[in-house]
């Protein structure tokens, strides 16, 4: 960009959801929350941390989280998915993009996210280098109904906005 040209922005959307099994932890944000149940996957199943990486991709035209960091790939089995995090970050970085801010509604029925939304706002924050206001995480219930209701997934909405530098 030149000097006096309009400041170019993008908006980017992530889903994610895991199935909630027994022997599993479940992980949002990089932050281990007490529940009977976590998730299923091949890395450590950090929902929250996968749709923001799908939002943060997707806003930049970067490809996607299957395609970055693919499920049948053994570098990423039991993977901390903050280090995918970090490199999907480095990706932007190098394309020209900041990150300016994050939000995000994780659905599940146990535990309540909101006793444990500034830890996961500063983890995340931590990761991309944010400022911890420039990140938000809202927490939801199923109300009883289907798969996030009766307590078989966690599902997640992440919305990012990126400039280019
Ligand atoms: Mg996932």
């Amino acid at each position: 960009m030149s000097a006096g040209d309009a400041a170019v922005f993008r908006i980017g959307l992530g889903t994610d959801l895991h199935r909630l099994v027994e022997g599993r932890r479940l992980v949002l944000g990089g932050v281990t929350l007490p529940c009977s149940l976590g998730a299923e996957s091949h890395s450590d199943g950090d929902a929250l941390i996968h749709a923001v990486i799908d939002a943060l991709l997707g806003a930049a035209c970067l490809g996607d989280i299957g395609e970055l960091f693919p499920n049948n790939d053994f570098r990423w089995k039991d993977a901390d998915s903050r280090e995918l995090l970090r490199q999907t970050a480095a990706k932007l970085n190098s394309a020209g993009w900041d990150i300016v801010n994050i939000d995000a509604v994780v659905s599940c029925e146990e535990p309540k996210i909101l006793p444990y939304r500034d830890t996961i706002r500063a983890s995340l924050a931590g990761v991309l280098n944010l400022s911890v206001d420039h990140v938000f995480v809202k927490g939801k219930t199923g109300e009883g109904m289907g798969d996030v209701g009766e307590g078989r997934a966690v599902s997640v909405i992440a919305v990012c906005l990126i400039r280019a530098r």
